[in-house]
């Protein structure tokens, strides 16, 4: 890849030993604690074996400024944002390339709310790196360090006291849980939140170590260990979580995996059970959601891709979940950021109150096949494509939220820039996998033509 570094408003990530260097982190994270101000500031890592570095880097940045960094050690995304949300931290960082390969590392920003950075956040965090503007101070004003060594068990307790839950009736079902958390965070949290529910627990690649099993974005093509892993031990079910934790996917009894989509439409399904109310997803998200939805005469609406516009419009309409097709589940109940943990605790209470086989109930919701293929846009101009798609499907059902959203009565493409990526996304989601592989050759086709 050319260009290995991103400074975005959501922060910075880039490859370690190729443009992520300690003087880059520090001077990123002396610009964070300029912007947030004197206080204490929460910072986790994921269990990269760059973490450490990282880690170093951050709390220099951050005490040079005068913040006092509190470790929290090796924790996963939405542990540090629910930490900062109930202390009196003036924000957080975290360390974590969420489901990047193991070369990458980066900086997510949590603001004094315990949710992300938005964009004007981060785009003057940007503006005071670029322009060097850092509050340094004195020697008698450097931050003081200290460590909080019980956030994780605090995470399980606020997930443990979500209001839907009847731990108990959970308990007493005794169901057999097989996990895989590609040896990040999720092996220090997982086995505890699953004891507390009473399940029998099979762990996969559950050492923190941070050297990936296998590649780890929670995607069908990962998981076939852990579909081996679930029936081999004829496990209720398998959940499989990226290395920050924020992401969840689900493999059945049977051992297929439903796909990290389902893993929202499942939420959306027992959450509007118990309560009505809005639910927003990004404008990627499958169609169940919205099928689903209309069976409770609920409306869905769409934002941007990117946890922080669904968190966002979910504040300003008082919804009652919302989140992310890439197996990101967002609860206000418990708190405003995606959680693998949260994702968990409504699955295994769904299949305490129905007493079907997660296969049977997958194959209940509204089925749909979602395609993902990427470009990278090396030799074309993203913006160009784009447009001239746009003309092109100008008669047809088009939305501009995200990138090109082309409709269809039960199918849909997408077209967009990743924010992560050199890359443009290609997605498509059809009642069938040729339908939607189809219909994502043809435009990757068009994409080719108008890149010549
Ligand atoms: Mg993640």
């Amino acid at each position: 890849m050319k260009n290995p570094l991103m400074i975005s408003v959501s922060g910075v990530r880039g490859i370690v030993g190729a443009g992520l260097t300690p003087e880059l982190i520090a001077n990123y994270s002396a610009g964070v604690g300029t912007f947030l101000g004197p206080g204490p500031v929460m910072v986790g890592r994921d269990s990269r074996v760059s973490g450490e570095m990282v880690w170093h880097a951050v709390c220099a940045g951050l005490m040079a400024v005068g913040c006092d960094p509190v470790d929290l050690g090796i924790v996963p995304t939405p542990t540090v944002q629910l930490t900062v949300e109930k202390s009196n931290a003036v924000g957080g960082i975290v360390i974590t390339a969420s489901h990047n390969p193991i070369e990458w590392n980066a900086l997510k920003l949590v603001s004094r709310e315990g949710i992300f950075f938005d964009e004007p956040q981060g785009l003057e965090v940007k503006r005071i790196v670029e322009s060097k503007s850092f509050r340094y101070v004195p020697w008698d004003q450097i931050g003081r360090f200290s460590t909080k060594t019980d956030a994780i068990r605090d995470h399980i307790e606020a997930v443990l006291a979500i209001p839907y839950l009847d731990v108990q009736a959970i308990r007493k079902r005794k169901f057999k849980v097989a996990f895989d958390a590609v040896n990040g965070t999720g092996g220090l949290i997982l086995p505890p939140l699953l004891e507390a529910f009473g399940c029998e627990v099979y762990p996969l690649h559950a050492e923190p170590h941070g050297r990936f099993a296998h590649a780890p974005e929670p995607v069908p093509e990962n998981l076939t260990e852990l579909s081996q892993w679930v029936l081999k031990n004829k496990a209720d079910i398998g959940f499989a979580v990226d290395p920050d934790s924020d992401r969840c996917a689900i493999v059945a009894e049977n051992g297929v995996p439903i796909g990290e989509e389902y893993t929202i439409a499942l939420a959306v399904q027992f959450v509007l059970s118990k309560k009505t109310g809005n639910v927003v997803v990004n404008v990627s998200t499958t169609r169940a959601v919205d099928d689903i939805a209309s069976q409770f005469g609920v409306s869905v609406i769409r934002t941007k891709v990117g946890e922080i516009h669904v968190v966002q419009k979910m504040k300003a309409c008082g919804a009652v979940i919302g989140g992310e097709g890439n197996g990101g589940v967002i609860l206000p109940d418990a708190h405003l950021g995606r959680d693998a943990l949260v994702a968990i605790a409504l699955t295994l209470q769904h299949l305490a109150e129905l007493g079907k086989p997660i296969s049977e109930i997958w194959k209940s919701l509204p089925q749909y096949h979602m395609v993902k293929k990427k470009v990278e846009i090396r030799s074309i101009d993203p913006q160009r494509v784009l447009e001239t798609l746009e003309k092109r499907y100008a008669s047809e059902n088009t939305n501009m939220l995200d990138g090109l959203k082309i409709e269809k009565s039960n199918s849909w493409i997408q077209i967009r820039k990743s924010n992560t990526e050199p890359i443009l996304r290609i997605m498509a989601e059809a009642p069938t996998a040729e339908q939607a592989l189809a219909m994502c050759q043809d435009v990757l086709e068009e994409i080719q033509q108008i890149g010549q």
